[in-house]
């Protein structure tokens, strides 16, 4: 492993009726509220007005920002510096998914920076202050809820980036499984395969000496494996719902990639199909994450055949190291498909008309990915393998 320093601030509150510890947590960080959210369902599902009421309880002065989008835009963001500078708010209150809590963060940074957030976004400027942000999450899916990262689209450039830092963890998150029982089943599907590609990303890396953290991401894989077939015909089953919430958390919360860096290379492959056709994150994965695998089996077989040993059973006898992994990508693959996730970029009437613009986005930064390292030529190969 290599040496490492973990430290993760966000309180976790989590179970049935959570939700009203808000009363005793938000207090204690002052009493002018932004209260950010989506564009409605926690108003369809009810969940705003408890809010509201706990809010009322506890004599808070609300500001609201209502309507961030799935992939959160820049400008809202511009929308919640401003209202937070004009209102004085003392702490970030976001209900919602991971867009939502994205958006906060960066609104949390964006008040406390002397210039343009998109600044920060872009890695000219780094984050040296943000307004304290506590969630309430609706969906798991991005573990957003307990880490310190952010993604935002810039719809102006077809950018979306990203950026992460110590001062962008929720001081807390509150997670009640019930809260998540609306969400629909793609949605919910978009989710499950974003928390398996979080641990996708942790699981391919170069490090030696790795059994435990390679042992938990087996089981989180496995956990949502064996959960979702159940959980997309019973989106109300609180089990299985609670089950799916803890995998999301876990799978980026730092818990399970300590002493090693993970690849991270799909992500950012997928946020330039995000920035330029606007689709789902966990959908955008779910095309790409496999062919990903098959284009770099070759650096490490081994590892993919770990994968396709432990997490999907896949028989050894008679088999090169090679063999059994592509069937694990193969059983990846399947796995995501009888749940109902999309597989090629044409689910989302994607052509090969921008490929070269989006692999350009990839290279923003330079070549990347730690397991395997990227040009804009391998980036390129990927997204021909998916159309
Ligand atoms: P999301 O974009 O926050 O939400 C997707 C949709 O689900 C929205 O339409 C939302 O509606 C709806 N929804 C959420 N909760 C619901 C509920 N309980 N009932 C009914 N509908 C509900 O989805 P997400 O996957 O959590 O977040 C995706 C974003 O996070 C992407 O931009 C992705 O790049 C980013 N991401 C961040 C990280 C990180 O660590 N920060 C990691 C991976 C991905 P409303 O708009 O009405 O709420
Ligand atoms: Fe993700």
């Amino acid at each position: 492993m290599e040496a490492f320093t973990f430290h993760n601030p966000t309180e976790l509150i989590f179970g049935k009726n959570k939700t009203e510890a808000l009363k005793t947590e938000l207090p204690k960080y002052g009493n002018k509220v932004l209260l950010v959210y989506g564009g409605g369902s926690i108003k369809r599902t009810g969940l705003y007005d408890q809010v509201m009421g706990y809010l009322k309880e506890i004599g808070a002065q609300v500001t609201e920002l209502a309507g961030v989008e799935p992939n959160p835009r820049l400008t809202t963001v511009h929308k919640g510096v401003e209202l937070c500078r004009q209102n004085n708010i003392d702490i970030i209150l976001a209900v919602g998914g991971g867009s939502v809590i994205d958006c906060s963060k960066a609104i949390a940074a964006g008040s406390k920076y002397d210039g343009d957030v998109w600044d920060i976004l872009t890695r000219k400027a780094a984050v040296e202050a943000a307004l304290p942000l506590a969630v309430v999450l609706t969906m798991a899916a991005t573990g957003s809820e307990m880490n310190g990262g952010s993604v935002i689209s810039n719809t102006e450039t077809e950018e979306k980036l990203s950026f992460g830092s110590p001062f962008t963890y929720p001081v807390f998150s509150i997670l009640d499984p019930q809260n998540t029982f609306s969400l629909p089943k793609d949605q919910t599907v978009y989710g499950m395969v974003d928390m398996m590609s979080h641990v996708l990303e942790h699981y391919f890396h170069l490090e030696e000496n790795t059994p435990v953290q390679d042992g938990f991401c087996e089981t989180l894989l496995r956990t949502v494996i064996e959960t979702a077939p159940k959980l997309i015909n019973d989106l109300e089953n609180y089990e299985l719902r609670e089950s799916i919430m803890y995998v999301g958390t876990l799978a980026l919360n730092g818990m399970v990639s300590m002493g090693f860096r993970g690849d991270w290379a799909t992500h950012n492959i997928e946020h330039a199909v995000s920035a330029v056709y606007d689709i789902p994150h966990g959908g955008g994965l779910a095309i790409l994450f496999p062919n990903w695998m098959k284009y770099n089996l070759h650096v490490k077989p081994e590892r993919f055949k770990k994968l396709a040993v432990n997490v999907f059973g896949i028989e050894q006898a008679g088999k090169t190291d090679a063999q059994i992994g592509e069937e694990g990508i193969n059983a990846l693959r399947a796995f995501w498909t009888s749940i109902g996730a999309p597989s090629r970029l044409a689910d989302y009437d994607i052509d090969d008309s921008k490929l070269d613009l989006m692999a350009e986005k990839t290279v923003k930064f330079g070549p990347f990915g730690n397991f395997a390292k990227l040009d804009k030529e391998d980036v390129l190969e990927i997204y021909r393998l998916s159309l």
